[in-house]
C-alpha cells in the first residue's frame, strides 16, 4: 500500500497527502455534507422531478458538484428522471458521459480526421526515411 503523495486539492487547492481521493479531508467532509443535503432533498416525493438547477438552488450545492455526484452514480438519474447535467461542449442536458450525442459524434469525427492526418504524416515521414536510408547505403 503506497503511503500517498503530496498533491493539491482539486476543490480548494490546499496541499494535502493524497491517498485515494483527489480532495483534501476537509473538502471531503464538505462534499459528504453536500451529498447528504442533495439526497435529503431528493428523498421527498415532490422533488423527484427536480432539475439540477432546482436542486442546486434548494441545497446551495454547486451545479458542478451535483454533476460529479451524478457522474459518480451517487445520485441516480433513473430515480430522478429530470436530473441531468450540461454537456461539456454545448451545455445540452445529458445524463451520462461528458458530451451529448451530437457533440460526441462530431468529436469522434474530429478524432478520426486527426488520426488520418497523423497516419498520412507518418507514412510521408517513413517514405522519406527510406529514401534517406537507401541513399546513405549507396554512399557507403
Ligand atoms: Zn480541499
Ligand atoms: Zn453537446
Amino acid at each position: 500500500m503506497p503511503l500517498g503523495k503530496l498533491a493539491n486539492c482539486s476543490r480548494c487547492d490546499a496541499l494535502f497527502v493524497q491517498t485515494v481521493r483527489d480532495v483534501c479531508p476537509k473538502c471531503y467532509q464538505e462534499i459528504e455534507h453536500e451529498y447528504e443535503k442533495c439526497a435529503k432533498f431528493l428523498r421527498k416525493r415532490e422533488n423527484r422531478g427536480a432539475t439540477i438547477y432546482q436542486l442546486s438552488d434548494a441545497t446551495g450545492v454547486s451545479v458542478k458538484q451535483i454533476t460529479r455526484f451524478i457522474r459518480e452514480g451517487r445520485i441516480s438519474v433513473l430515480e430522478n428522471p429530470n436530473l441531468g447535467y450540461p454537456c461539456d461542449n454545448c451545455g445540452t442536458m445529458i445524463q451520462s458521459g461528458n458530451y451529448c450525442n451530437t457533440c460526441a459524434k462530431s468529436l469522434k469525427r474530429l478524432i478520426e480526421q486527426q488520426l488520418e492526418v497523423d497516419k498520412r504524416l507518418e507514412e510521408e515521414h517513413r517514405s522519406k526515411d527510406v529514401v534517406y536510408r537507401s541513399r546513405k547505403e549507396q554512399d557507403e
